[in-house]
């Protein structure tokens, strides 16, 4: 077993990132320019947003977090997000999963500028992306595909099964592997709650994307001798052994897994490292308007 190590690969491109950002602020005369937006203080949601807060700082570039309580209207929300689109300043602006129950996700994501939705997560931007056009990519599907890139696996032709299919990583992840280019030209699968003999349909997988919510989910009698595993799951559960109070577990039941896989991404040190590098790529981008010219 080979580990794709996050902390390694995600330390390597962010340095890259650094240097970029650095070159964009000298002839910018400003850095590029992250606005998160976190409604109501669920703990997951904390953690993420402060940890993408602290990775703008590190490579440079200029974060602002704006918070609500759980009782900000969708109007009032979609307002904000209105105002930051039209804000020359601001490079990208992502609103942080889940929202409470009286706000439409949907018509969030659709509020905000696709030329400044650094999450991927616009129609604009999945219909791009595709259509193999110049986009946003969702960033934890862009982080694993990099993560592919940096260790020159070859997956093209392999059958690749993906478990989940989420708007936001699940679905994504299948039209990457599947798309003409490289890393990707992979046969796949989409599987989801409503599988018929899942457990047969993963042992296809020559490569398998776990993206469903559920620990240890992925065992090793689902998985196929040689595997690449990608496990994108984060599972918090209250613990006494560590100093956050909470440990993390992965959607893959590792030990055994890593056992058959012949590459395998642990959790914590993982996609979700990676998922970091695709938001910053992405706003980086949008600052030098790479991907949609800047007006
Ligand atoms: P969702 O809850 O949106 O989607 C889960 C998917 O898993 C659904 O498609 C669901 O199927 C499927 N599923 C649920 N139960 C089963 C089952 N028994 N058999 C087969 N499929 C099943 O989750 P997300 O995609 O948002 O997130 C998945 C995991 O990844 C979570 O742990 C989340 O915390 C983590 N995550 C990690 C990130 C990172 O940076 N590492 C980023 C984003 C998410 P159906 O559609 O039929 O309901």
């Amino acid at each position: 077993m080979n580990l794709l190590d996050g902390k390694v690969v995600s330390a390597k491109i962010k340095e890259d990132i650094k240097k970029e950002a650095a070159e964009f602020t000298a002839s910018a005369g400003r850095k590029p320019h992250l606005v998160a937006i976190l409604v109501g203080n669920d703990g997951g949601s904390e953690t993420y947003v402060a940890s993408k807060m602290r990775n703008c700082e590190l490579v440079g570039f200029e974060s602002t977090n704006i918070r609500y309580g759980v009782d900000i209207t969708e109007e009032e929300l979609i307002a904000k997000i209105h105002e930051i689109n039209l804000d020359p300043t601001i490079d990208g602006l992502i609103v942080q999963l889940p929202l409470p129950k009286h706000i439409d996700p949907d018509k969030i994501t659709e509020a905000i500028d696709y030329r400044k939705d650094v999450d991927g997560f616009h129609p604009i931007n999945l219909g791009r992306m595709q259509r193999n056009l110049p986009c946003f990519i969702p960033a934890t599907p862009y982080g694993i595909m990099l993560m592919l890139e940096h260790y020159g696996l070859d997956i093209a032709g392999k059958k690749a099964v993906v478990v989940g299919r989420s708007n936001i990583v699940g679905s994504p992840m299948s039209i990457l592997l599947a798309r003409n280019s490289n890393p990707g030209n992979c046969t796949v699968t989409l599987t989801h709650s409503r599988t018929a003999n899942l457990k047969e349909e993963v042992l296809q997988g020559d490569v398998v994307v776990a993206a469903i919510g559920k620990k240890n989910f992925v065992t090793a009698d689902m998985v196929k001798e040689g595997a690449i595993v990608i496990d994108v799951g984060i599972n918090r559960e209250n613990s006494t052994e560590t100093k956050s109070g909470f440990k993390l577990y992965g959607d893959v039941d590792f030990e055994p897994v890593a056992k058959k896989a012949s590459w395998i991404t642990p959790v914590p040190g993982g996609v979700g490292l990676m998922t970091i590098v695709g938001l910053l790529k992405n706003t980086l981008e949008a600052a030098k308007g790479t991907i949609y010219p800047k007006a």
